[in-house]
């Protein structure tokens, strides 16, 4: 049998109910590695300790029919955990410990599944890179120097390492499936309402998403039927007839329509990601689907209008961090001072930059000029999706513009930055589904991922078209271990 931690969750599940090894066993082999694994920088908060107490549990009373029987998995430091410290990547959350639960997260303990602890993430998930969080930028474990994508770069490297045998992140312009394109791993933003926002901090509530991700197709399938559930604490929850995504899972897409955009054809845009498109198209169809170009005229305009939507938003959830109801607060002579002093301290950078950005398309004046034309902008862009829609089943491109760049390479140029989430930003401005999952590997052999969009609601159809490529992809990953070093002993296991 191979090392537990490189297996698939299914795998996982499947050895532990047939009771091949056990939850104890399966969580200390996921501690010990990330015990190993601190140069990743990929945990913000362990909870090894208690994991280890709650897989003892589960043994004593195995309940081997839940989805989740026993696994231990660690999440994004984005969703509240009930007792576990939640910091957002921000000093600012840095020593807050919620009283309450996310949804999704309580959606995955009522299956059985247990928390390993708490995974790095852009400050507030603002960033493509995983370079503004507080607590440090994660490594890519393909390569040392590089990035491992954002916002959910501590949940992309910790699966692609083997910290965690499944993982879930948060899309608010790309933030699942840009990391998983760069870390060669599957990522899925959920149509926006599938899953709650309740309990995860807020960027930008009209984008945000929760969603798996995974070490392939079916695990995240199973991921997605555990989080998916209407939910009534969050008023944008939508209640509609969920599938059940693993069971209905199917690799036969003979007859599907799978459309190519001819505006994602930017300038420059590098040879080997053309080449990854012409391959994926190569491969859809050796699966019997028809290949059709479409239009989607609007997508010029589509990261102008998320650079001005989502700081909007932001700018605006984030004014409750004031030192008064939440996380860290500085000393100041007086209200204002204290409210300025602990806003100046707390956020970085990139955070401040969104705050200003925001404020400022929302004043008066400037509101009409920028705020509402963002708007209707993005009318026209979801708009495009829905005339794209009447002539296909779903939508192929690639899903990032390069595979991962260095560390720092992009860190004093924000608009190179935002320019990554070109291919990912129109879709959560349309409310959307889409995968990423691994299409190759570039000539340094870095992962590239292919993004596959849907319809709204459609998550079974793109999971099923992800699931025929992937068994003609047969991706591989270039993983060396470089990272692993022996701990001072920290547990008694
Ligand atoms: N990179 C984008 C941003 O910085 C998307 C982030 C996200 O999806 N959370 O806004």
């Amino acid at each position: 049998m191979s090392d537990i931690t490189s297996q698939t969750l299914s795998e996982i599940i499947k050895n532990i109910r047939e009771k091949k090894f056990s939850s104890q066993e399966v969580t200390k082999a996921f501690i010990v590695r990330s015990e190993k694994s601190k140069l990743l920088n990929a945990f913000i908060t362990d909870n090894f300790s208690a994991a280890l107490e709650q897989s003892r549990k589960f043994d004593d009373k195995p309940n081997f029919n839940l989805k989740l029987p026993g696994i231990p998995m660690a999440v994004k430091d984005l969703f509240c955990t009930n007792g576990v410290k939640t910091t957002a990547g921000s000093k600012i959350l840095n020593n807050f410990v919620p009283t309450y639960e996310s949804t999704v997260t309580q959606n995955i303990w009522n299956q059985g599944a247990i928390l390993l602890g708490k995974l790095n993430c852009d400050e507030f998930a603002m960033g493509s890179s995983n370079e503004t969080s507080f607590f440090g930028n994660v490594q890519n474990p393909i390569d040392k120097n590089l990035v491992p994508g954002g916002s959910s770069g501590g949940s992309s490297s910790a699966l692609a390492a083997n910290l965690t045998p499944i993982t879930i992140g948060t899309d608010t312009g790309g933030s699942i499936r840009q990391p998983a394109s760069f870390t060669g791993i599957v990522g899925l933003k959920p149509t926006y309402g599938s899953c709650s926002r309740y309990g995860i901090v807020a960027f930008a509530s009209s984008l945000d998403q929760a969603g798996p991700m995974s070490k392939n197709v079916r695990d995240c399938s199973l991921l997605l039927e555990v989080i998916s559930t209407y939910d009534r604490k969050d008023s944008t929850s939508i209640d509609f007839k969920r599938n059940n995504y693993s069971s209905e899972l199917t690799s036969n897409i003979k007859g599907k329509k799978i459309g190519i955009p001819n505006e994602y054809r930017i300038d420059d845009m590098p040879k080997e990601i053309e080449e990854l498109w012409s391959k994926g198209i190569e491969y859809v169809k050796d699966c019997g689907a028809e290949i059709i170009d479409i239009s989607l005229p609007h997508t010029n305009y589509a990261l102008a209008t998320y650079y001005i939507v989502a700081p909007a938003e932001a700018s605006s959830n984030l004014a409750r961090y004031d030192g008064v109801k939440y996380g860290f607060r500085s000393i100041g002579k007086n209200l204002i001072d204290m409210y300025e002093k602990t806003r100046s301290e707390g956020f970085g950078d990139e955070v401040k930059r969104r705050i200003m950005i925001g404020t400022y398309v929302l004043s008066s004046g400037y509101y009409d000029a920028y705020y509402l034309k963002a708007q209707k902008v993005r009318k026209l862009i979801k708009n495009d999706f829905d005339e794209a829609y009447k002539k296909v089943d779903a939508i192929m491109t690639p899903s990032t513009p390069s595979s991962a760049f260095k560390i720092g390479e992009k860190t004093n140029d924000p608009v190179s930055m935002y320019l990554n989430d070109i291919f990912t930003v129109p879709v959560n401005l349309a409310g959307l589904p889409a995968i990423s999952i691994p299409g190759g590997l570039d000539v340094k052999g870095y992962p590239l991922g292919l993004q596959i969009i849907g319809k709204a609601f459609d998550e079974q159809n793109i999971l099923n078209i992800a699931y025929a490529m992937e068994k003609k992809i047969n991706f591989k990953n270039k993983i060396t271990d470089w990272w692993i070093k022996w701990p001072k002993k920290t547990l008694n296991i």
